[in-house]
């Protein structure tokens, strides 16, 4: 297990053999291995200090088990530490008492918003659990064809109003529709921007105030690394999220972005993104993630 890990702590960790204590030199030594693993693994430094303050209290003093080597004792603490940082289970999406639940995408231009929507309608889809659409990006005309082009193949269908229209109004008729026709849930896409700005953020918050929704998912690029903090802080603090979602999980990102998000927002990431197909969707699963970011 943690192969590459578990080697460079082996070395640290030979001292420990034969004393029943782990030592605070040992434990520095191994909680810098540790470091520069996470740092590795692309999680933002300050997560990294706080989550290695949280090891060294439970490593500090922890009786070393016979028959266990204490190298892979302490990457245990590691790993069940990082699985409890990332919520321990796998938390599904609401469900709201009364039809509909709202679920509003949030999240910048490129990351896989517009596919998670539809990613998310169809695993939905597969729990008997109707959809509508909702386009709300008028900024870019292309997101609007891209929806209507991804309901068509998963054969969900979409509420839109052109590009003329006010996304405030869009996503508030859309809900009403879904109402109406008694949908289980409407997902709202809404408008990404390369980089955050102040009027995307007033609008999202708009949209969210007008159509109440039950989950407020931020959908955050597993490549974009150490950013994902700065990201997830920023939305979490004007608009308030529910969950995430961590997309391009297929790439060769190590994963450390879904140990920022959650440490920073405190919501759990609910599902990961794994490839461009509408069925490259998964849960999320903490050991999964931990034993990823470990390597
Ligand atoms: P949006 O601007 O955030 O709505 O992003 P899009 O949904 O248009 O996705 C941007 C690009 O990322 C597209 O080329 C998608 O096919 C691709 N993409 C989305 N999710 C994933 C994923 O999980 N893995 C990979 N490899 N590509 C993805």
């Amino acid at each position: 297990m943690f192969d590459a890990l578990s080697n460079r702590l082996e070395a640290a960790w030979k001292k420990l053999q034969g004393q029943d204590k782990i030592s605070q030199s040992n434990i520095q030594d191994a909680l810098r291995e540790v470091r520069r693993a996470l740092l590795e693994a692309d999680v933002n430094l300050q997560v990294v200090k706080d989550f290695i303050s949280e090891v060294e209290v439970k490593a500090q003093g922890a009786e070393v088990l016979a028959g266990v080597r204490p190298d892979q004792q302490f990457i245990k603490i590691v790993h069940d530490e990082l699985v409890q940082v990332m919520g321990t289970e796998n938390v599904p999406l609401a469900e709201a008492q009364e039809q509909p639940t709202i679920v509003l995408m949030a999240g910048l231009q490129g990351t896989g918003k517009t596919t998670a929507t539809a990613k998310l309608a169809l695993h939905l889809r597969k729990l008997d659990r109707s959809c509508l659409l909702v386009a709300t990006d008028v900024y870019r005309p292309a997101a609007i064809d891209q929806l209507i082009s991804l309901g068509k193949q998963i054969d969900v269908p979409v509420f839109e109003l052109g590009s003329d229209a006010d996304p405030v109004e869009i996503a508030r008729q859309g809900v009403e529709r879904g109402r109406a026709e008694g949908v289980n849930t409407v997902i709202i896409d809404t408008a990404g921007r390369l980089q955050i700005d102040q009027d995307m953020m007033a609008e999202l918050a708009r949209i969210k105030e007008t159509v109440q929704p039950h989950e407020t998912l931020l959908v955050v690029d597993a490549m974009t690394g150490q950013e994902a903090a700065n990201l997830t802080r920023t939305f979490h603090e004007q608009i308030g999220i529910t969950g995430a979602i961590l997309t391009k999980m297929d790439g060769d990102s190590r994963g450390g972005a879904a140990l920022s998000v959650r440490q920073i927002s405190g919501a759990p990431i609910k599902f990961v993104g794994v490839g461009e197909k509408v069925e490259a969707l998964q849960p999320f699963y903490p050991d999964r993630m931990a034993s990823r970011i470990l390597g």
